[in-house]
């Protein structure tokens, strides 16, 4: 039974997507929700139909407002993809949705570079211990050029960058990108739905080389192991430079830069691989810590232990009021009752949903590590704890009550 446990909870992502207003977080999100199946159309920022932008208000100002999370499936793994305002005016907002989450891509314009917002949101993402990777976007534009964007995550973040692509073609004609662990070639087609997988163009082999060279040495300078292991070796193999890439992230010790453009869908698969195979999944994350009479009390991600969770937004919808949860450990099933220990009440789990973009799925259960939404609960509020009746905990200390988001 724990196997299997710990296979599922090994296989999930929480993820967030951090960026500066303009750089491409919704598209991104779009696109991602597209990649995977979640959704079948593609809607575009500026008719006003993606699928994480529901709320009106948010339609109208043209800024991801409220917090949603989205799950989708990207190759044997579940991704729940936390929305993160992008904007400084939900400051709080964002604090929350980092504490909800495991890992985060930062999206940066391939032509600004990191701009004040994505050095704010990244200092709060420092704060919370949360690993990242970086996305440059929006290398189709006039004026981008992926070593400028990465020199000024070097400069003004100070992690080390680790750039595993070199992209081929700028600007309009930007095409593709070589892979710099498998030393392939990816180029998409007009549409950015087919992606051909081949050679590395031989105009382009010699630069792909020394770039490779250079990822190797920077991921050798800040891993030991690594360094040992490629000492030993005439080549270093892709799987040991992906080992070495995953430490590194979750570490925080280094960032892997990947660069697309989501609005001509180039780019996005790489990313969720890299999603996949770098960031952290609940089982390697620290365990989270509460408080229990006045006493730091930690509960590790696992189903057979007491039921602890973090209600992170709250929207009252057609569906009814939906309390999102990040369950932290134990298991918890519809009817079960739940004390929410910030508002000093015991309730009843109504039913339990794992929200798809526009539709839901109903669950028997959730289990610690997972991201679902509930209805039939009457007093969470986002930043409450809810927990199991005989195991009182509180997550976060009782701060100003968020609203109620509408979104019916
Ligand atoms: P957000 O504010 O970070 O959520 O950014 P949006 O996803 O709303 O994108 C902001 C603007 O940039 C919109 O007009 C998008 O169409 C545009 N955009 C997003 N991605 C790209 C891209 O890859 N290339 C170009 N040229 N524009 C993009």
């Amino acid at each position: 039974m724990r196997n299997h446990l710990d296979r599922h909870l090994a296989a999930v992502r929480n993820l967030g997507i951090l960026a500066h207003v303009d750089a491409g977080k919704t598209t991104v999100t779009e696109r991602i929700l597209y990649a995977t199946g979640t959704t079948h159309k593609r809607g575009e920022v500026h008719d006003g139909t993606t699928v994480t932008d529901f709320d009106p208000q948010e339609r109208d100002r043209g800024i991801t407002i409220f917090a949603a999370a989205v799950s989708c499936a990207w190759d044997g793994h579940r991704v729940n993809l936390i929305d993160t305002p992008g904007h400084v005016d939900f400051a709080d907002e964002v604090e929350r949705a980092l504490r909800v989450l495991d890992g985060a891509v930062a999206v940066f314009d391939a032509v600004a570079g990191v701009e004040p917002q994505s050095e704010s949101v990244w200092r709060q993402a420092d704060r919370h211990g949360v690993p990242r990777i970086a996305f440059v976007n929006k290398m189709d534009r006039a004026g981008a050029d992926l070593d400028t964007a990465v020199a000024s995550i070097r400069a003004r973040l100070h992690p080390a960058p680790l750039v595993v692509q070199l992209p081929i073609g700028t600007e309009g004609a930007f095409t593709g990108v070589v892979d710099l662990l498998s030393m392939r070639a990816l180029i998409w087609d007009d549409g950015g739905e087919a992606a051909v997988d081949g050679p590395v163009p031989e105009e382009l082999r010699e630069e792909a080389l020394r770039r490779r060279r250079l990822l190797e040495e920077a991921v050798a300078e800040r891993h030991p192991a690594a360094l040992e292991e490629f000492c030993d070796r005439e080549t270093v193999s892709a799987a040991t430079l992906a080992a070495a890439l995953r430490d590194l992230t979750r570490t925080g010790d280094g960032v892997v830069v990947l660069c697309g453009s989501a609005y001509r869908n180039r780019g996005i698969e790489p990313l969720l691989d890299a999603v996949v195979a770098y960031l952290p999944s609940p089982l390697d994350v620290p365990a989270v810590c509460g408080m229990h009479d006045g006493v730091d009390e930690q509960r590790p991600a696992d189903p057979t232990a007491p039921f602890a969770a973090l209600a992170f937004k709250v929207s009252a919808t057609s569906t009814g009021r939906l309390t999102y949860l990040r369950v932290y450990s134990g298991t918890i099933g519809k009817g079960d009752a739940v004390r929410d220990t910030s508002a000093g009440r015991t309730e009843r789990i109504g039913r339990i949903l794992r929200v798809q973009a526009d539709r839901h799925t109903q669950l028997e259960h959730a289990v610690a590590g997972d991201i679902v939404a509930v209805v039939g609960l009457k007093s969470a509020r986002p930043g409450s704890t809810l927990c199991a009746p005989d195991a009182p905990l509180v997550l976060e200390p009782p701060g100003v009550a968020d609203p109620v988001v509408s979104v019916a």
